[in-house]
């Protein structure tokens, strides 16, 4: 039986097996040669401390000692050329991963998808970057692996059941993903890894009797005294089925739209919006690390804030450290901030999402538009900064300290934005009230971590995609549409996840309960 062990060490330690293991004898007071493996199994970074510390829990095997480490293994996927069929609407991590669980229960899932498969993509992400054309149905959101494929790849998740989020990063693993993930308290794949697992998730799909149709956008679905029997494509083509998993995720606009015109029930949701700050990774790794060198054994420093400011939540929002700012926009006439970062993470910026939580009351003006008023409300915004930007990919920009004191910046340095930006007073994009709970916001943040609020500190706007202004409504216990029988929503788009993770996990929950429904 393996020594279950917790202890704090070095970085330079933790990244040394050989001078962990003599650390681990210390503490053990034997000699190094008397252990055979030390395991870990979890790792954190403890930066509360000047002297930075790495949190290990490892598992100590001693000489003669069997040493177990799980090794990780696909489930049994079935054949499913001949079973029951159901189909997938998006193939982003809920409607992957509801594949995925669909075969292993014994059903056949046909993945319908607008964009196209990761190689292709790649071809329309440069077409938005250099040419600043966007391609509506391929693009930073749109497309095999859907808006999960070309980010930061981040995997931790606020879910609290830990072994639903296990299984996805073991699955994960089986796909090609570094086991470092198990490990990690903050595990990231990157953008450089993810297309690969993607691909091989799909050929899997497909090897077991699946199908994954790309370049096929679903343009409305058949419905008969309320129950679901299929979709039709944009080429006229219709696809029959009586479960239909809805995972179209936060952007699909005409998703929204074409269920409100079919008064299938929808909902306005809030979300948050703001702005995507660029510091120099240097600069956060100064304060995050307390130290003027991040040294070679720690990773490029993240960071997490957040402030209440005018009864609000100001906070960050998917940041990625060594990263790059990505133009998301699913639209001709728009313009969207993300951000990405490679598995090294080996970027010289850092960038975050910096946004304030919005209430149904803000989508007031829009109110004409019903369920889809918050929808609206964000499409203005994009939609004005695009015009305010110079009618391209470019985005509205303004040096940090300037936008607190309403100023407009006299010059933007190149970003790692690659369309480009124009200098902006911040205050046109956004509504009155939230400009001010920004400017305020950001003179908070400054004061919480020092060094923060600097001009080298670039703003980009807007961050508007950071989860769906829709809700598509279903029962707590069935998942199904509140109307419409047979009709799953699913992940992000209907307002059930936020992240890689939890969509994935959502995806898995409506494939059971199709199982399950199926099975009665
Ligand atoms: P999506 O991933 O949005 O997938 C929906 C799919 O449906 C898309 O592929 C779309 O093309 C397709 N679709 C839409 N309409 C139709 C239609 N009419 N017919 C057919 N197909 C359709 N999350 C993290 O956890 N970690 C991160 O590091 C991270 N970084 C991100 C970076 C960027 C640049 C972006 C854009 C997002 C990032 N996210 C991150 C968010 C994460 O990607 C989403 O939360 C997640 O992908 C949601 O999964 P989903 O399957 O619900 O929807």
């Amino acid at each position: 039986m393996p020594r279950e062990l917790l202890l704090q060490v070095s970085p330079e330690i933790a990244a040394n097996e050989v001078l962990l293991r003599e650390q681990v004898a210390k503490l053990f007071q034997v000699t190094a040669t008397e252990i055979q493996k030390v395991v870990v199994l979890k790792r954190s970074i403890d930066a509360r401390q000047k002297a930075i510390k790495i949190n290990i829990k490892a598992n100590v095997y001693f000489n003669g000692e069997n040493v177990t480490e799980q090794a990780i293994t696909l489930p049994e996927y079935k054949n499913v050329s001949n079973a029951q069929e159901v189909i997938i609407v998006g193939a982003g991590p809920a409607g992957l991963f509801a594949a995925l669980q669909l075969i292993e229960l014994g059903l056949k899932p046909i993945v319908i998808e607008r964009g196209k498969d990761v190689r292709g993509r790649r071809r329309d992400l440069k077409a938005i970057n250099v040419d600043h054309v966007v391609n509506e149905d391929s693009n930073y959101c749109f497309g095999e692996g859907g808006a999960g494929t070309y980010s930061d790849g981040k995997l931790y998740t606020r879910s609290k059941k830990r072994g639903d989020v296990d299984r996805i990063l073991r699955l994960l693993v089986g796909f090609g993903a570094t086991p470092d993930i198990l490990v990690e308290a903050h595990p990231h794949i990157g953008t450089n890894k993810l297309p690969k697992i993607i691909q091989d998730i799909r050929e899997k799909i497909i090897a077991c009797g699946g199908q994954v149709l790309f370049e096929t956008r679903v343009t409305d679905f058949i419905v008969k005294n309320n129950e679901i029997q299929g979709i039709v494509t944009q080429n006229g083509d219709t696809i029959s089925a009586n479960k239909v998993i809805l995972a179209t995720g936060h952007s699909a606009r005409d998703i929204f739209e074409l269920l409100d015109r079919k008064k299938i029930f929808i909902e306005a949701k809030p979300f948050a919006l703001g702005v995507r700050a660029e510091h120099p990774q240097e600069l956060i790794d100064k304060i995050q690390y307390s130290c003027d060198f991040r040294g070679e054994y720690l990773p490029p420093a993240p960071y997490s804030i957040v402030k209440q400011v005018n009864g609000r939540g100001m906070y960050s929002f998917c940041m990625c450290p060594g990263g790059v700012i990505a133009p998301c926009a699913t639209s001709p006439g728009e313009v969207v901030t993300n951000g990405w970062s490679p598995s090294k993470r080996d970027q010289n910026t850092a960038n975050s999402g910096i946004v304030v939580e919005l209430k149904l009351e803000d989508f007031k003006p829009f109110a004409q538009y019903g369920a889809l008023a918050g929808m609206e409300f964000q499409r203005a915004i994009e939609q004005k900064a695009w015009h305010l930007a110079g009618e391209t990919q470019k985005v509205p920009a303004q040096r940090m300290v300037d936008f607190t004191q309403n100023k407009i910046s006299a010059s933007i340095p190149k970003t790692s934005y690659v369309p480009g930006t124009t200098s902006v007073e911040m205050g046109q994009v956004f509504p009155g009230f939230l400009t001010q709970i920004m400017r305020e916001g950001f003179v908070q943040f400054g004061k919480s971590m020092r060094g923060y609020m600097t001009n080298e500190a670039i703003l980009h706007a807007p961050e508007s995609r950071t989860s769906s202004p829709v809700r598509i409504p279903r029962d707590n216990e069935t998942l199904e549409h509140l109307q419409i029988k047979g009709l799953y929503p699913c992940g992000e788009g209907a307002g059930f996840a936020g992240g890689i993770i939890s969509a994935a996990i959502d995806g898995e929950k409506c494939a059971l309960k199709i199982a399950e429904a199926l099975a009665k």
